[in-house]
């Protein structure tokens, strides 16, 4: 467990260095409330960040008993903490604020939104990240397009880079297409009509989404 803590209204977060701790907490605290206005959810729970140093893995860990959530942590390696700790922050707020209605959505489209909201509350990674994206879009095929959007939560880790990299892509690119909204609307769907997921044929089925996409 990393040494130091910093507690902010929102969350708290973990690091060896106290400075570090400071500063991850202060970007959770100052974002916490702009992504769950982005969202439409309350800002709970507090958020937990750790800092684990010699690490480069990022990503919201997320231990289990059987269905049962029992404790989460958004984890922030070392080059995300030096080259973007604000966009990673970010993105993996809306992970952990994405509460219902949000977990009918499937898991693609969950990063795409994650890194939606990440480049306008940090915008200063936004061209970079936007051409990365559209970069990877163009290659995409049918297939792997489909495979992409298999993804689930539980197996993310374990997917293959390029599988995840795909996801990111397709998933920000049909965020894009039916805005936040649109998107929420789907999920409150699903949620009435008892299903598990947005059926990705809500999706890729339409040409159009029910409510026009907001840029
Ligand atoms: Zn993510």
């Amino acid at each position: 467990m990393p040494e130091f803590e910093h507690r902010s209204p929102s969350g708290v977060a973990r690091a060896d260095d106290p400075n570090d701790a400071r500063m991850l907490a202060m970007i959770g605290n100052l974002f916490t409330a702009e992504v769950c206005t982005k969202l439409g959810v309350e800002p709970e729970p507090p958020f937990v960040i750790y800092h684990v140093s010699g690490s480069e893995s990022l990503g919201l860990a997320v231990w289990r008993d059987g269905d049962e959530i029992v404790e989460r942590r958004i984890v922030i390696g070392d080059a995300a903490l030096r080259d973007q700790a604000r966009f990673s922050v970010a993105h993996e707020l809306v992970h952990w604020y994405a509460s219902a209605p949000w977990d009918r959505l499937p898991h693609a489209i969950e990063e795409g939104l994650a890194d939606y909201i990440a480049v306008h509350v940090a915008p200063e990674f936004r061209d970079e990240r936007i051409a990365e994206l559209d970069r990877r879009l163009a290659s995409i095929t049918p297939e792997r397009r489909e495979q992409a959007l298999a993804v689930s939560e539980r197996t993310w880790a374990t997917t293959p880079r390029e599988v995840r990299s795909d996801a990111y892509a397709v998933g920000f690119e049909i965020v894009q297409r039916f805005g936040i909204e649109g998107l929420r609307e789907l999920c409150e769907r699903a949620q009435r009509e008892g299903r598990e997921r947005v059926p990705i044929a809500w999706i890729e089925g339409s040409t159009l989404p029910p409510h026009v996409a907001r840029p």
